[in-house]
């Protein structure tokens, strides 16, 4: 017999504790701990659970067995493809793509896919299945598995994680879809749907029917632009692999950054972009970022940044205009907030530029973000042309 009992649980990150307090002693959020009621099953119900022992030279690895999503910078970010019982997250902000990616995962199947809408109804999701399917047309470049075997979508509107595992045991379809994590329960739990205990039991549950029946398994989980909600952050150790899905909305260009992968590196990055036809494979992302570049204007630099192993080119702009403002705007799009302040400080300490007097914005073209400090030092090699504006209507700093 199950017997329940209940534990405060940080919607933050996770912590729990049988005490209720105002802040989580683990990562200091204040506010949230939430009580959630747990099933703890009985010592004998575990033993079930038994491990079993392999011998390491009898454990087969078989690269070849790897299975193409048909989205082949997809591919590359999960290591070479799928992986029987392989469970990934896919992680990002709502309204960024995850879906329309997942959706043409499921259309280049080439077995049978489950894909569970808790998010969408199953009528929205084949209005998707729609528009995407008429993106096979010549237009789109071609997939490398696409129309050779496509194995049937059937969508399942549930909002219930015992009756998808039940589906996922009985149909043994060849990948599971789940769209998403935050929509899912189990009744086993009084929390509510995207609660940190109801997404990390689904979580858990779907992981361990994947790896029971061999069937790699995608979980869409949304985060907020602070990345705090309940999901990606608390799962990040239960699945296999995490992918983090980013972009700026109304901009084309999405990443797909790998930050966890147990089955390959975490150094690959995808790129797509996204089209009113789905997401399409960019081979040279240099390109659609420069492509609507002005050159010789003054305060645009190009820089080479390193996206995992990949060399890309992106434009930094940056604009310094004089304000009778004694606190001037600081104003980071696309790089950090904090490296800018220290150049700013760098430059005016050491370059003896006047920025204090200055508003300046500084921006990163494109929607991408850019995490590599290579990109710091173009204000060193280009102080003089910062000095000759000093003083004129339009100033020029660089990134
Ligand atoms: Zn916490």
């Amino acid at each position: 017999m199950a017997r329940t009992k209940s534990q405060f649980v940080c919607q933050q990150c996770g912590y729990s504790q049988s005490q209720w307090s105002g802040r989580c002693p683990e990562c200091n959020a204040w506010n949230s701990l939430v009580e959630t009621a747990l099933q703890v099953q009985s010592s004998k119900l575990k033993v079930q659970n038994e491990g079993r022992i392999f011998k390491l030279s009898d454990i087969k690895i078989d690269e070849a067995g790897r299975v193409k999503t048909g989205e082949t910078e997809l591919d590359n970010v999960l290591g070479g493809g799928m992986v029987a019982g392989m469970v990934v997250l896919v992680a990002g902000e709502p309204g960024i793509g995850k879906s329309t990616l997942m959706t043409q995962v499921a259309l280049n199947s080439y077995g049978a896919v489950l894909y569970v809408c808790g998010e969408e109804s199953a009528a929205q999701v084949a209005i998707r299945v729609k528009r995407l399917s008429g993106s096979t047309s010549p237009s789109r470049p071609p997939s490398p598995k696409i129309g050779e075997g496509k194995g049937e979508v059937f969508l399942f509107e549930s909002n219930d994680v015992d009756e998808v595992v039940q589906k996922f045991e009985g149909e043994k379809p060849g990948l599971v879809i789940v769209d998403s994590i935050q929509t899912l329960t189990t009744a086993d739990l009084a929390g509510t749907a995207g609660s940190v205990g109801q997404v990390r039991e689904c979580a858990q549950r779907l992981t361990a029917v994947a790896k029971r029946a061999g069937i790699p398994i995608f979980i869409v989980g949304h985060v907020t632009k602070e990345g705090n909600i309940a999901g990606p952050r608390v799962l990040e150790h239960i699945v296999d692999t995490v992918v983090w899905f980013e972009g700026e909305r109304g901009q084309p260009l999405r990443l797909v950054r790998t930050v966890k992968n147990r089955f390959g590196g975490t150094d690959e990055v995808g790129v797509f972009e996204m089209t009113d036809k789905g997401l399409v494979g960019v081979t040279d992302p240099s390109r659609m970022l420069l492509s609507e570049r002005v050159e010789e204007v003054p305060g645009s630099v190009v820089s080479v940044v390193m996206e995992g192993k990949r060399p890309i080119l992106a434009e930094i702009q940056a604009l310094a205009v004089p304000t009778q403002s004694p606190v001037p705007r600081r104003v980071a799009t696309g790089i950090d907030y904090a490296r800018m302040q220290t150049l700013v400080a760098v430059l005016t300490a050491r370059a003896g530029l006047r920025l204090e007097s200055h508003d300046i914005y500084v921006n990163v073209t494109g929607g991408i973000r850019l995490a590599d400090r290579g990109v710091d030092c173009i204000g060193f090699f280009e102080p003089e042309s910062i000095g000759e504006d000093r003083g004129g209507g339009r100033g020029r700093t660089s990134g």
